[in-house]
């Protein structure tokens, strides 16, 4: 197993590949036309893939991950690590606990399987963004929570209320459409 580190450089997918592969989750889910994506249930229906989860009580997770960091994703266990806390508030729908959870379980959908090579790069400054894990992480962490077919024509106001996302999310989706 390839360990997953910030720098690497991994291959190219568009926003185009990832709204549409968020789009089939969807379907899948029969979530394709419910604006709010449960995100919490997802990570329960990755046990499957073989993707778990453990969650970390605030003071063994701040001297374990430090406590800039809500949410690792380890390749190697295939475990995605959440901080109690930040848990709760996704189970609560707090918008900015929601996205975390989703940007994690982007990397183990990216970086896991046999589609996705992780390679190291020569150096962190040139990677184009789409071959950035997490640039695509981010992007299809907001493809899935604010979905173009259902947002395009919502103000951001209305992408915060029915996606349960920050308005910073909001107006950064929006800006994509
Ligand atoms: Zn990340």
């Amino acid at each position: 197993m390839v360990k997953y580190q910030s720098g690497y450089e991994v291959p190219p997918v568009s926003r185009h590949d990832l709204r549409v592969y968020a789009k089939n989750i969807r379907n899948n889910l029969g979530l394709s036309q419910a604006p709010y994506f449960p995100i919490v249930a997802l990570l329960e229906a990755m046990y499957p893939m073989g993707i778990n989860q453990d969650i970390f009580d605030d003071d063994d997770w701040n001297r374990k991950f430090g406590k800039a960091k809500h949410a690792v994703y380890s390749l190697t266990d295939r475990i995605i690590n959440i901080k109690q806390s930040v848990y709760d508030g996704a189970v609560a729908d707090c918008g900015r606990d929601r996205f975390t959870i989703a940007h994690e379980i982007a990397h183990a959908l990216l970086l896991d399987g046999h589609n996705v090579q992780v390679a190291k790069s020569r150096g962190t400054e040139n990677i184009p963004v789409f071959k950035d894990p997490e640039w695509q992480a981010d992007c299809l962490a907001g493809e899935l929570l604010m979905p173009y077919h259902l947002c395009r024509n919502m103000s951001v106001q209305d992408i915060m209320v029915q996606c349960k996302v920050t308005e910073q999310a909001a107006r950064c989706q929006k800006s994509k459409f």
